[in-house]
């Protein structure tokens, strides 16, 4: 009965993953995932959540019996202060709804099916370019995807004229997604400005903002100043959705947990969307895991290990920073040819290097040096290295 299913394309993620390991080489490197490793391209399992661990472990009043079908109603609260701000006039007005979900991209799905059955307008505009996943979160829920300039790859910042040029002329009330700090995969995130411009346009547009928060604490290393982006928005008054994802910044990658956050104008309306989400919810996987919640609840609400955990965060979000100025150092002291100043510029895990396609296969084939084929590199994956071929290469990237 399943003679006629076709095979369907390769994921160019995973196949870059394949590629890497299928290479013999004993010296080889994969920068095309964004996961943080060690000076020693280890894994890295932070202390924090090994207590946590811990704790749980030995807790015998703990019990693996189903969550609700919204999650653990302590970590979604949490959740909420961290990405608002415990101080949010949102959440003390009870004007947001928090659900736990199957971390960023889970919270992104429910968000987009919720937005396909209970909003107005059927399509979400997202930067140019984007996480590679992200149109597929609403184009599974029927939304149109259109996107706006983001990347200026001649300056390999912003390009911000085209970005409100674009949001200036989407239709009114579309859903734009946004990343609220550490852009994927460019590394380039919009001043404070910038986002008080964004926000303008938008509400005076009607636009509605769906924040991905994937990485909050990576840029900075303070929670608050990298949702500074969320919570202008949140201040107004006005609606938007947040995606909250603990995989990069507690290394809970594997654990899928995230959070979803709906801010409403009202209670009331907060309460009936979260009903809402309780129907999308149910049919698809019914409740979500216990554990990787129950590590996150466990870190925030206890001082002591919450603290160990900022200052684990900042070591990698300073370790990220450092790795940029090292290549950028190898790069200029060798003389390599073409301007390297976006490599500092650019904030957070990821970078969009400006290597060509045939560059990027040149370092694969040469160094088995593995990346996607934009030349996007995970800056948390020890993204100096690639410093040592290239000089060597010596692309005339100009
Ligand atoms: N959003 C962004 C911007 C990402 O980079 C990623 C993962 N790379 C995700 C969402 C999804 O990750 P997860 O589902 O593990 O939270």
């Amino acid at each position: 009965v399943f003679e006629n299913v076709t095979r369907a394309p390769d994921i160019p993620v995973y196949a870059v993953m394949v590629a890497y390991r299928e290479d013999p080489s004993p010296v080889k490197l994969n920068l095309g995932i964004g996961v943080y490793r060690t000076e020693e391209g280890k894994p890295l399992l932070l202390d924090a959540v090994r207590k946590a661990e811990e704790l749980l472990v030995n807790d015998l009043s703990a019990n693996k019996e189903y969550l609700p079908i919204t999650g653990m109603i302590e970590f979604n609260k949490l959740s909420a202060n961290l990405i608002f701000g415990a101080d949010s006039s949102a959440i003390k007005e009870n004007r947001v709804t928090t659900v736990q979900c199957l971390s960023g991209s889970g919270s992104l799905r429910i968000g987009a099916e919720f937005l396909a059955k209970h909003y107005h307008q059927r399509t979400v505009y997202m930067s140019q370019p984007t996480y590679a996943n992200h149109p597929n979160f609403f184009v599974a829920a029927g939304i149109t995807v259109k996107t706006y300039r983001y990347y200026d790859p001649t300056t390999s910042g912003l390009d911000f004229q085209g970005m409100l040029e674009d949001l200036g002329a989407a239709s009114s009330g579309a859903i734009v997604l946004l990343q609220a700090c550490g852009h994927n995969p460019t590394g380039v995130d919009p001043s404070l400005e910038q986002w008080e411009q964004l926000r303008k346009l938008m509400r005076l547009k009607g636009l509605l903002p769906f924040f991905d928060c994937a990485y909050q604490g990576f840029v900075s290393a303070s929670l608050d100043a990298d949702a500074q982006s969320v919570h202008m928005f949140v201040a107004d008054g006005g609606e938007c959705l947040a995606a909250l994802s603990y995989s990069k910044i507690m290394g809970l990658y594997a654990e899928r947990v995230g959070a979803l956050s709906i801010v409403c104008k009202t209670a009331d309306v907060a309460s009936r969307a979260e009903s809402q989400l309780k129907l999308i919810i149910r049919p698809m996987y019914s409740n979500p895991p216990i554990h990787g919640a129950s590590i996150v609840t466990a870190i925030l609400k206890d001082r002591e290990m919450y603290g160990e955990w900022i200052s684990e965060l900042k070591a990698m979000a300073d370790r990220v920073t450092s790795m940029r100025q090292q290549l950028y150092n190898a790069l200029h002291d060798r003389g390599t040819p073409g301007d390297w100043s976006h490599i500092t510029k650019q904030v957070g895990m990821f970078s969009l290097t400006g290597l060509s396609a045939e560059q990027v296969e040149f370092l694969t084939k040469e160094y088995h040096i593995y990346m996607s084929s934009d030349g996007c590199v995970s800056g948390a994956n020890q993204f100096h290295l690639i410093c040592l071929p290239l000089y060597y290469a010596k692309p005339s990237v100009t």
